[in-house]
């Protein structure tokens, strides 16, 4: 029927207009910014580079491999490596950024480097308010910016943290567990090459003769 569509969308409005009155899910509207819609779980907006710990300095995941760098189609994703490892957060000397900027006025938030990151360092933020009068500089977000703790993540993507923090947590003890197997076959190994040093060997005098002669019959 021709305008069935436009009749159907006014009974909505209708339905919601009046239904507000007595029904807070019929609110589809809220006084922003004085109140804020709840973002969904699967939303997304910006990345953020993930820390855990409680010093972003220290415990940073990215270990500025650079793929994402090289992945992101409008290229607004710059990083400087730094020269010297450095310990992370349990004290594991690994590479961090110098440098990790991204230029959110360009980020088209498709998440590729999300997906491409194999350290699970980088993630898409639900945060939507980066309005500023500095179209440069104020979009430009650094590493400072960009660091956001573990404890935000599972915030703001509860389902998806958990299953990342499980494959963390799996990948650890399974490297603990051969780090530990290693060690031991290591002082196997040394213990073995000790008691072999250790056992006298027999010492054969030059003027002796070497076979004993037959007894007369
Ligand atoms: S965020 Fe991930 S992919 Fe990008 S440099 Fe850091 S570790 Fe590598
Ligand atoms: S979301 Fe896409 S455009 Fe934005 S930084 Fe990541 S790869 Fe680049």
């Amino acid at each position: 029927m021709l305008g069935e569509g436009i009749i159907k969308g006014m009974a909505e409005t209708a339905r919601n207009f009046f239904g507000s009155y007595h029904d807070a899910d019929r609110m589809t509207t809220v006084q922003f910014p004085e109140d804020r819609i709840p973002a969904k779980e699967n939303a997304r907006n910006f990345p953020f580079l993930v820390f855990d710990g409680e010093d972003p300095a220290k415990g940073l995941r990215c270990v500025a491999c650079q793929i994402c760098e090289k992945e992101c189609p409008p290229k607004c994703i710059y990083i400087v490596k730094d020269t010297v490892k450095k310990p992370d957060y349990i004290g594991k000397l690994q590479f961090q950024p110098r440098v990790f900027d991204i230029d959110v006025s360009v980020c088209m938030s498709c998440q590729i480097c999300v997906e491409v990151c194999p350290f699970e360092a980088i993630k898409m933020d639900t945060d939507y308010e980066f309005g500023t009068a500095d179209r440069f500089g104020g979009l430009l977000l650094n590493k400072q910016r960009l660091a956001k703790p573990n404890t935000y993540y599972r915030k703001i993507h509860a389902t998806e943290a958990a299953e990342v923090d499980e494959r963390l947590a799996a990948e650890k003890a399974k490297a603990e567990a051969k780090a530990k197997a290693d060690a031991e076959a290591k002082a196997r190994a040394a213990a073995t090459a000790a008691a072999a040093k250790a056992t006298p060997t027999p010492v054969v005098s030059p003027t002796a003769p070497a076979i004993a002669p037959a007894p007369a019959k």
